[in-house]
């Protein structure tokens, strides 16, 4: 894992005050705006009074000074235009001893804090909080807090920092007191923009409390008695304004934990898989795709792609919009001429798709259904072909991701070009993560996405052929949208242009991942990667009791089948929920006649990662009490 790729526990969880751990519906900070400005003659009401919340309280007095509605009244009254001095007259008073002690006294602690606390330490999770008060205020808001249960382990307020919210200055002083790093480890809880502006500029994780904060804006008491719409509408209408800023929303701290923020969760499911936080960060920017900028970097794309795949001359590759189905549907559905007729191996779900998609375009199609926990059988396939003259095309899928088995490509391609026929490889979840070339493989027409082992982000497919038999295949598609030879022609007459609106931030996102490929060191050295992974994976799963679905010789590195433990009490779905808290995602099985679960090992997920996986699968295992220890 790279250093700055940080998806560890949280560590540091760090928390506003008004309004999220003390003070339901935020009201002690409201009054004193109203009552300093009506000391001056000027009413405020109080939804004017709460609109800046969060802020430092001095530049929440001046925002409040410039609403054009109070400006006229103080024209009206003090015949002068609202100024500085004035601010800082207007905050002297609020700094007065009656206004802190009540702040203090309307503070108290929201139900739950004590616990969700107490939660936190438990998982040694430290707790950290800031606040837009002053420093007198704040010390009676902390001082009351700590007598009643509740003490952050530091608690920094306004005065503490250079400049206040949205600056993180008081996050930053909070983790370097407590050697809290990197930010991703820590998140910041609040329920006001400024507030969770603080976490964002801080780069920490952020969670936005809604019921009992300051756009919600009622007492418990108040938001019990509303009917169960209006209720609803208030904390939508709270969420919908916080969520523009915060990476997640809670309604409320202790009963949707900001503990166990689903982030930044790791999937072991391969596709969409686990990708690299610069592979994301490059889908921030938008991108045109009228230019050469961009179609340059799909040419560059269809080459490396081939450069992957073969040295030779011969071959060139298509991007195909959509999921790596359609990849596969675009090439069943376009290579075959007219009156050709397919052999399909079929031991496995995606074996089965690729019959469906024949059979769907009524293409004239040969199912050779083989049991789905054996490889394919190169005796069969070879007695199918010596049977059928007629056949002019081989389809296979290479890992077969439903099981994790891998099939003899090689064998089954050698036998192809034997027989003369064309060979379609499903090569969707190995191509990139275990080494092979056209060559190798003998494949034709090879298909693979953007999100499997190159570690993209789902969006498009890419197919690598032979250029011959492409160019054959025009006017053969039997559909628009997936017509590969247009598609190809596009692209390859026009420089990198797509055939209809193409998925631009994912293909930007999947140049980057070729770079990190790159920088890898190349399919080799992710293939060892890979294979590391699956080691570990089978290693501790069987220590914790847990057998493989397939022995250890067909096995492939991309994806594991596990049978369900014997144990009555086992469902996926509890301990799906039990891996997901812990912060792995696992897939279900999908084989037809066994219970199994599946765990990817692909994706940039590291042996690291892999060793935590098991932990966490120890203590899921304890926690829902299965009995799966090996005998
Ligand atoms: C992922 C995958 C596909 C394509 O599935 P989509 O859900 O369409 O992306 C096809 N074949 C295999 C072997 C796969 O692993």
């Amino acid at each position: 894992m790279s250093e700055f790729d940080y998806r560890g526990p949280v560590k540091l969880v760090v928390f506003d005050w008004a309004g999220t751990t003390v003070d339901f519906g935020c009201f002690a900070p409201v009054a004193p705006f109203i009552q300093v400005y009506a000391d001056s003659g000027i009413e405020v009401t109080m939804e004017q009074a709460r609109g800046p919340m969060g802020m430092h309280k001095k530049d929440h007095i001046r925002v409040l000074g410039q609403l054009p509605e109070v400006g006229q009244q103080w024209q009206l009254i003090h015949n002068r235009p609202f100024v500085e001095d004035d601010v800082d007259e207007l905050y002297q008073r609020l700094l007065q001893p009656e206004v802190t002690q009540a702040i203090a006294e309307a503070s108290g602690l929201i139900p739950g804090m004590i616990e969700a606390a107490k939660r936190l330490r438990k998982r040694g999770v430290k707790i950290g909080a800031t606040t837009g008060y002053f420093r007198d205020a704040a010390k009676g808001v902390v001082d009351r807090a700590a007598r009643k249960g509740y003490a952050p382990d530091i608690s920094l307020c306004v005065d503490d920092v250079p400049t206040g919210r949205p600056a993180p200055w008081a996050m930053f002083a909070i983790m370097r007191e407590l050697d809290v790093y990197p930010p991703s480890a820590v998140v910041k809880v609040g329920d006001t923009v400024p507030d969770i502006g603080e976490g964002r500029n801080a780069g920490a994780w952020t969670v936005g409390i809604t019921r009992t904060g300051n756009d919600v804006g009622l007492t418990q008491e108040q938001l019990a008695s509303l009917s169960d719409a209006e209720r609803k509408q208030r904390i939508d209408a709270a969420g919908k304004n916080l969520l523009a800023a915060a990476h997640r929303l809670a309604a409320y701290i202790y009963k949707e934990t900001p503990v166990d923020p689903e982030i930044p969760y790791l999937l072991l499911t391969p596709g969409p898989l686990t990708t690299s936080r610069t592979v994301k960060e490059v889908m921030l920017s938008d991108f045109c795709t009228w230019d050469n900028d961009y179609n340059d970097i799909v040419t560059d794309i269809r080459q490396r792609l081939v450069k992957l795949a073969t040295a030779s001359d011969d071959y060139t590759s298509v991007l195909m919009q959509g999921s790596g189905t359609f990849s596969v549907e675009a090439t069943i559905g376009s290579v075959i001429p007219p009156a050709g007729k397919i052999l399909i191996v079929n031991n496995g779900a995606y074996g089965n798709r690729m019959v469906q998609i024949a059979r769907r375009l009524n293409i004239d199609c040969v199912e050779l259904k083989l049991p789905e926990v054996r490889p394919a059988d190169i005796e069969k396939i070879a007695t199918a072909l010596a049977a059928d003259n007629s056949i002019t095309h081989v389809g296979m899928v290479h890992c077969e991701t439903s099981t994790g088995m891998l099939n003899p490509a090689e064998e089954v391609g050698k036998l192809t070009r034997e027989h003369g026929r064309v060979y379609i490889l499903d090569a969707m979840s190995s191509f990139g993560g275990i080494p092979m070339t056209m060559e190798s493989t003998g494949a034709d027409f090879l298909v693979s996405s953007a999100n499997k082992c190159i570690q993209g982000v789902p969006g498009f497919g890419f197919v690598i052929g032979k250029r011959s038999l492409l160019e054959d295949s025009k006017g053969w598609a039997r559909s628009l949208s997936l017509d590969l030879y247009d598609q190809w022609w596009e692209m390859e007459s026009k420089h990198g242009k797509w055939r209809y609106t193409s998925p631009t931030h994912v293909v930007r996102a999947f140049a980057r991942a070729l770079d990190e490929l790159d920088s890898e060191g190349g399919v080799a050295v992710r293939y060892e990667r890979y294979r590391e992974n699956h080691r570990r994976l089978v290693a501790g799963y069987e220590q914790l009791g847990f057998r493989p679905l397939l022995p250890a010789e067909w096995r492939s590195p991309i994806i594991t089948s596990f049978l369900y433990p014997e144990d009555p009490s086992f469902t996926f779905d509890t301990f799906y929920a039990a891996m997901k808290k812990r912060r792995f995602v696992l897939y279900p099985g999908k084989v037809s006649d066994a219970d199994t679960f599946r765990v990817g090992t692909i994706g940039h997920v590291y042996p690291e990662d892999i060793d935590e996986l098991v932990a966490a699968t120890a203590a899921a295992v304890e926690e829902l009490n299965l009995k799966i220890a090996a005998a």
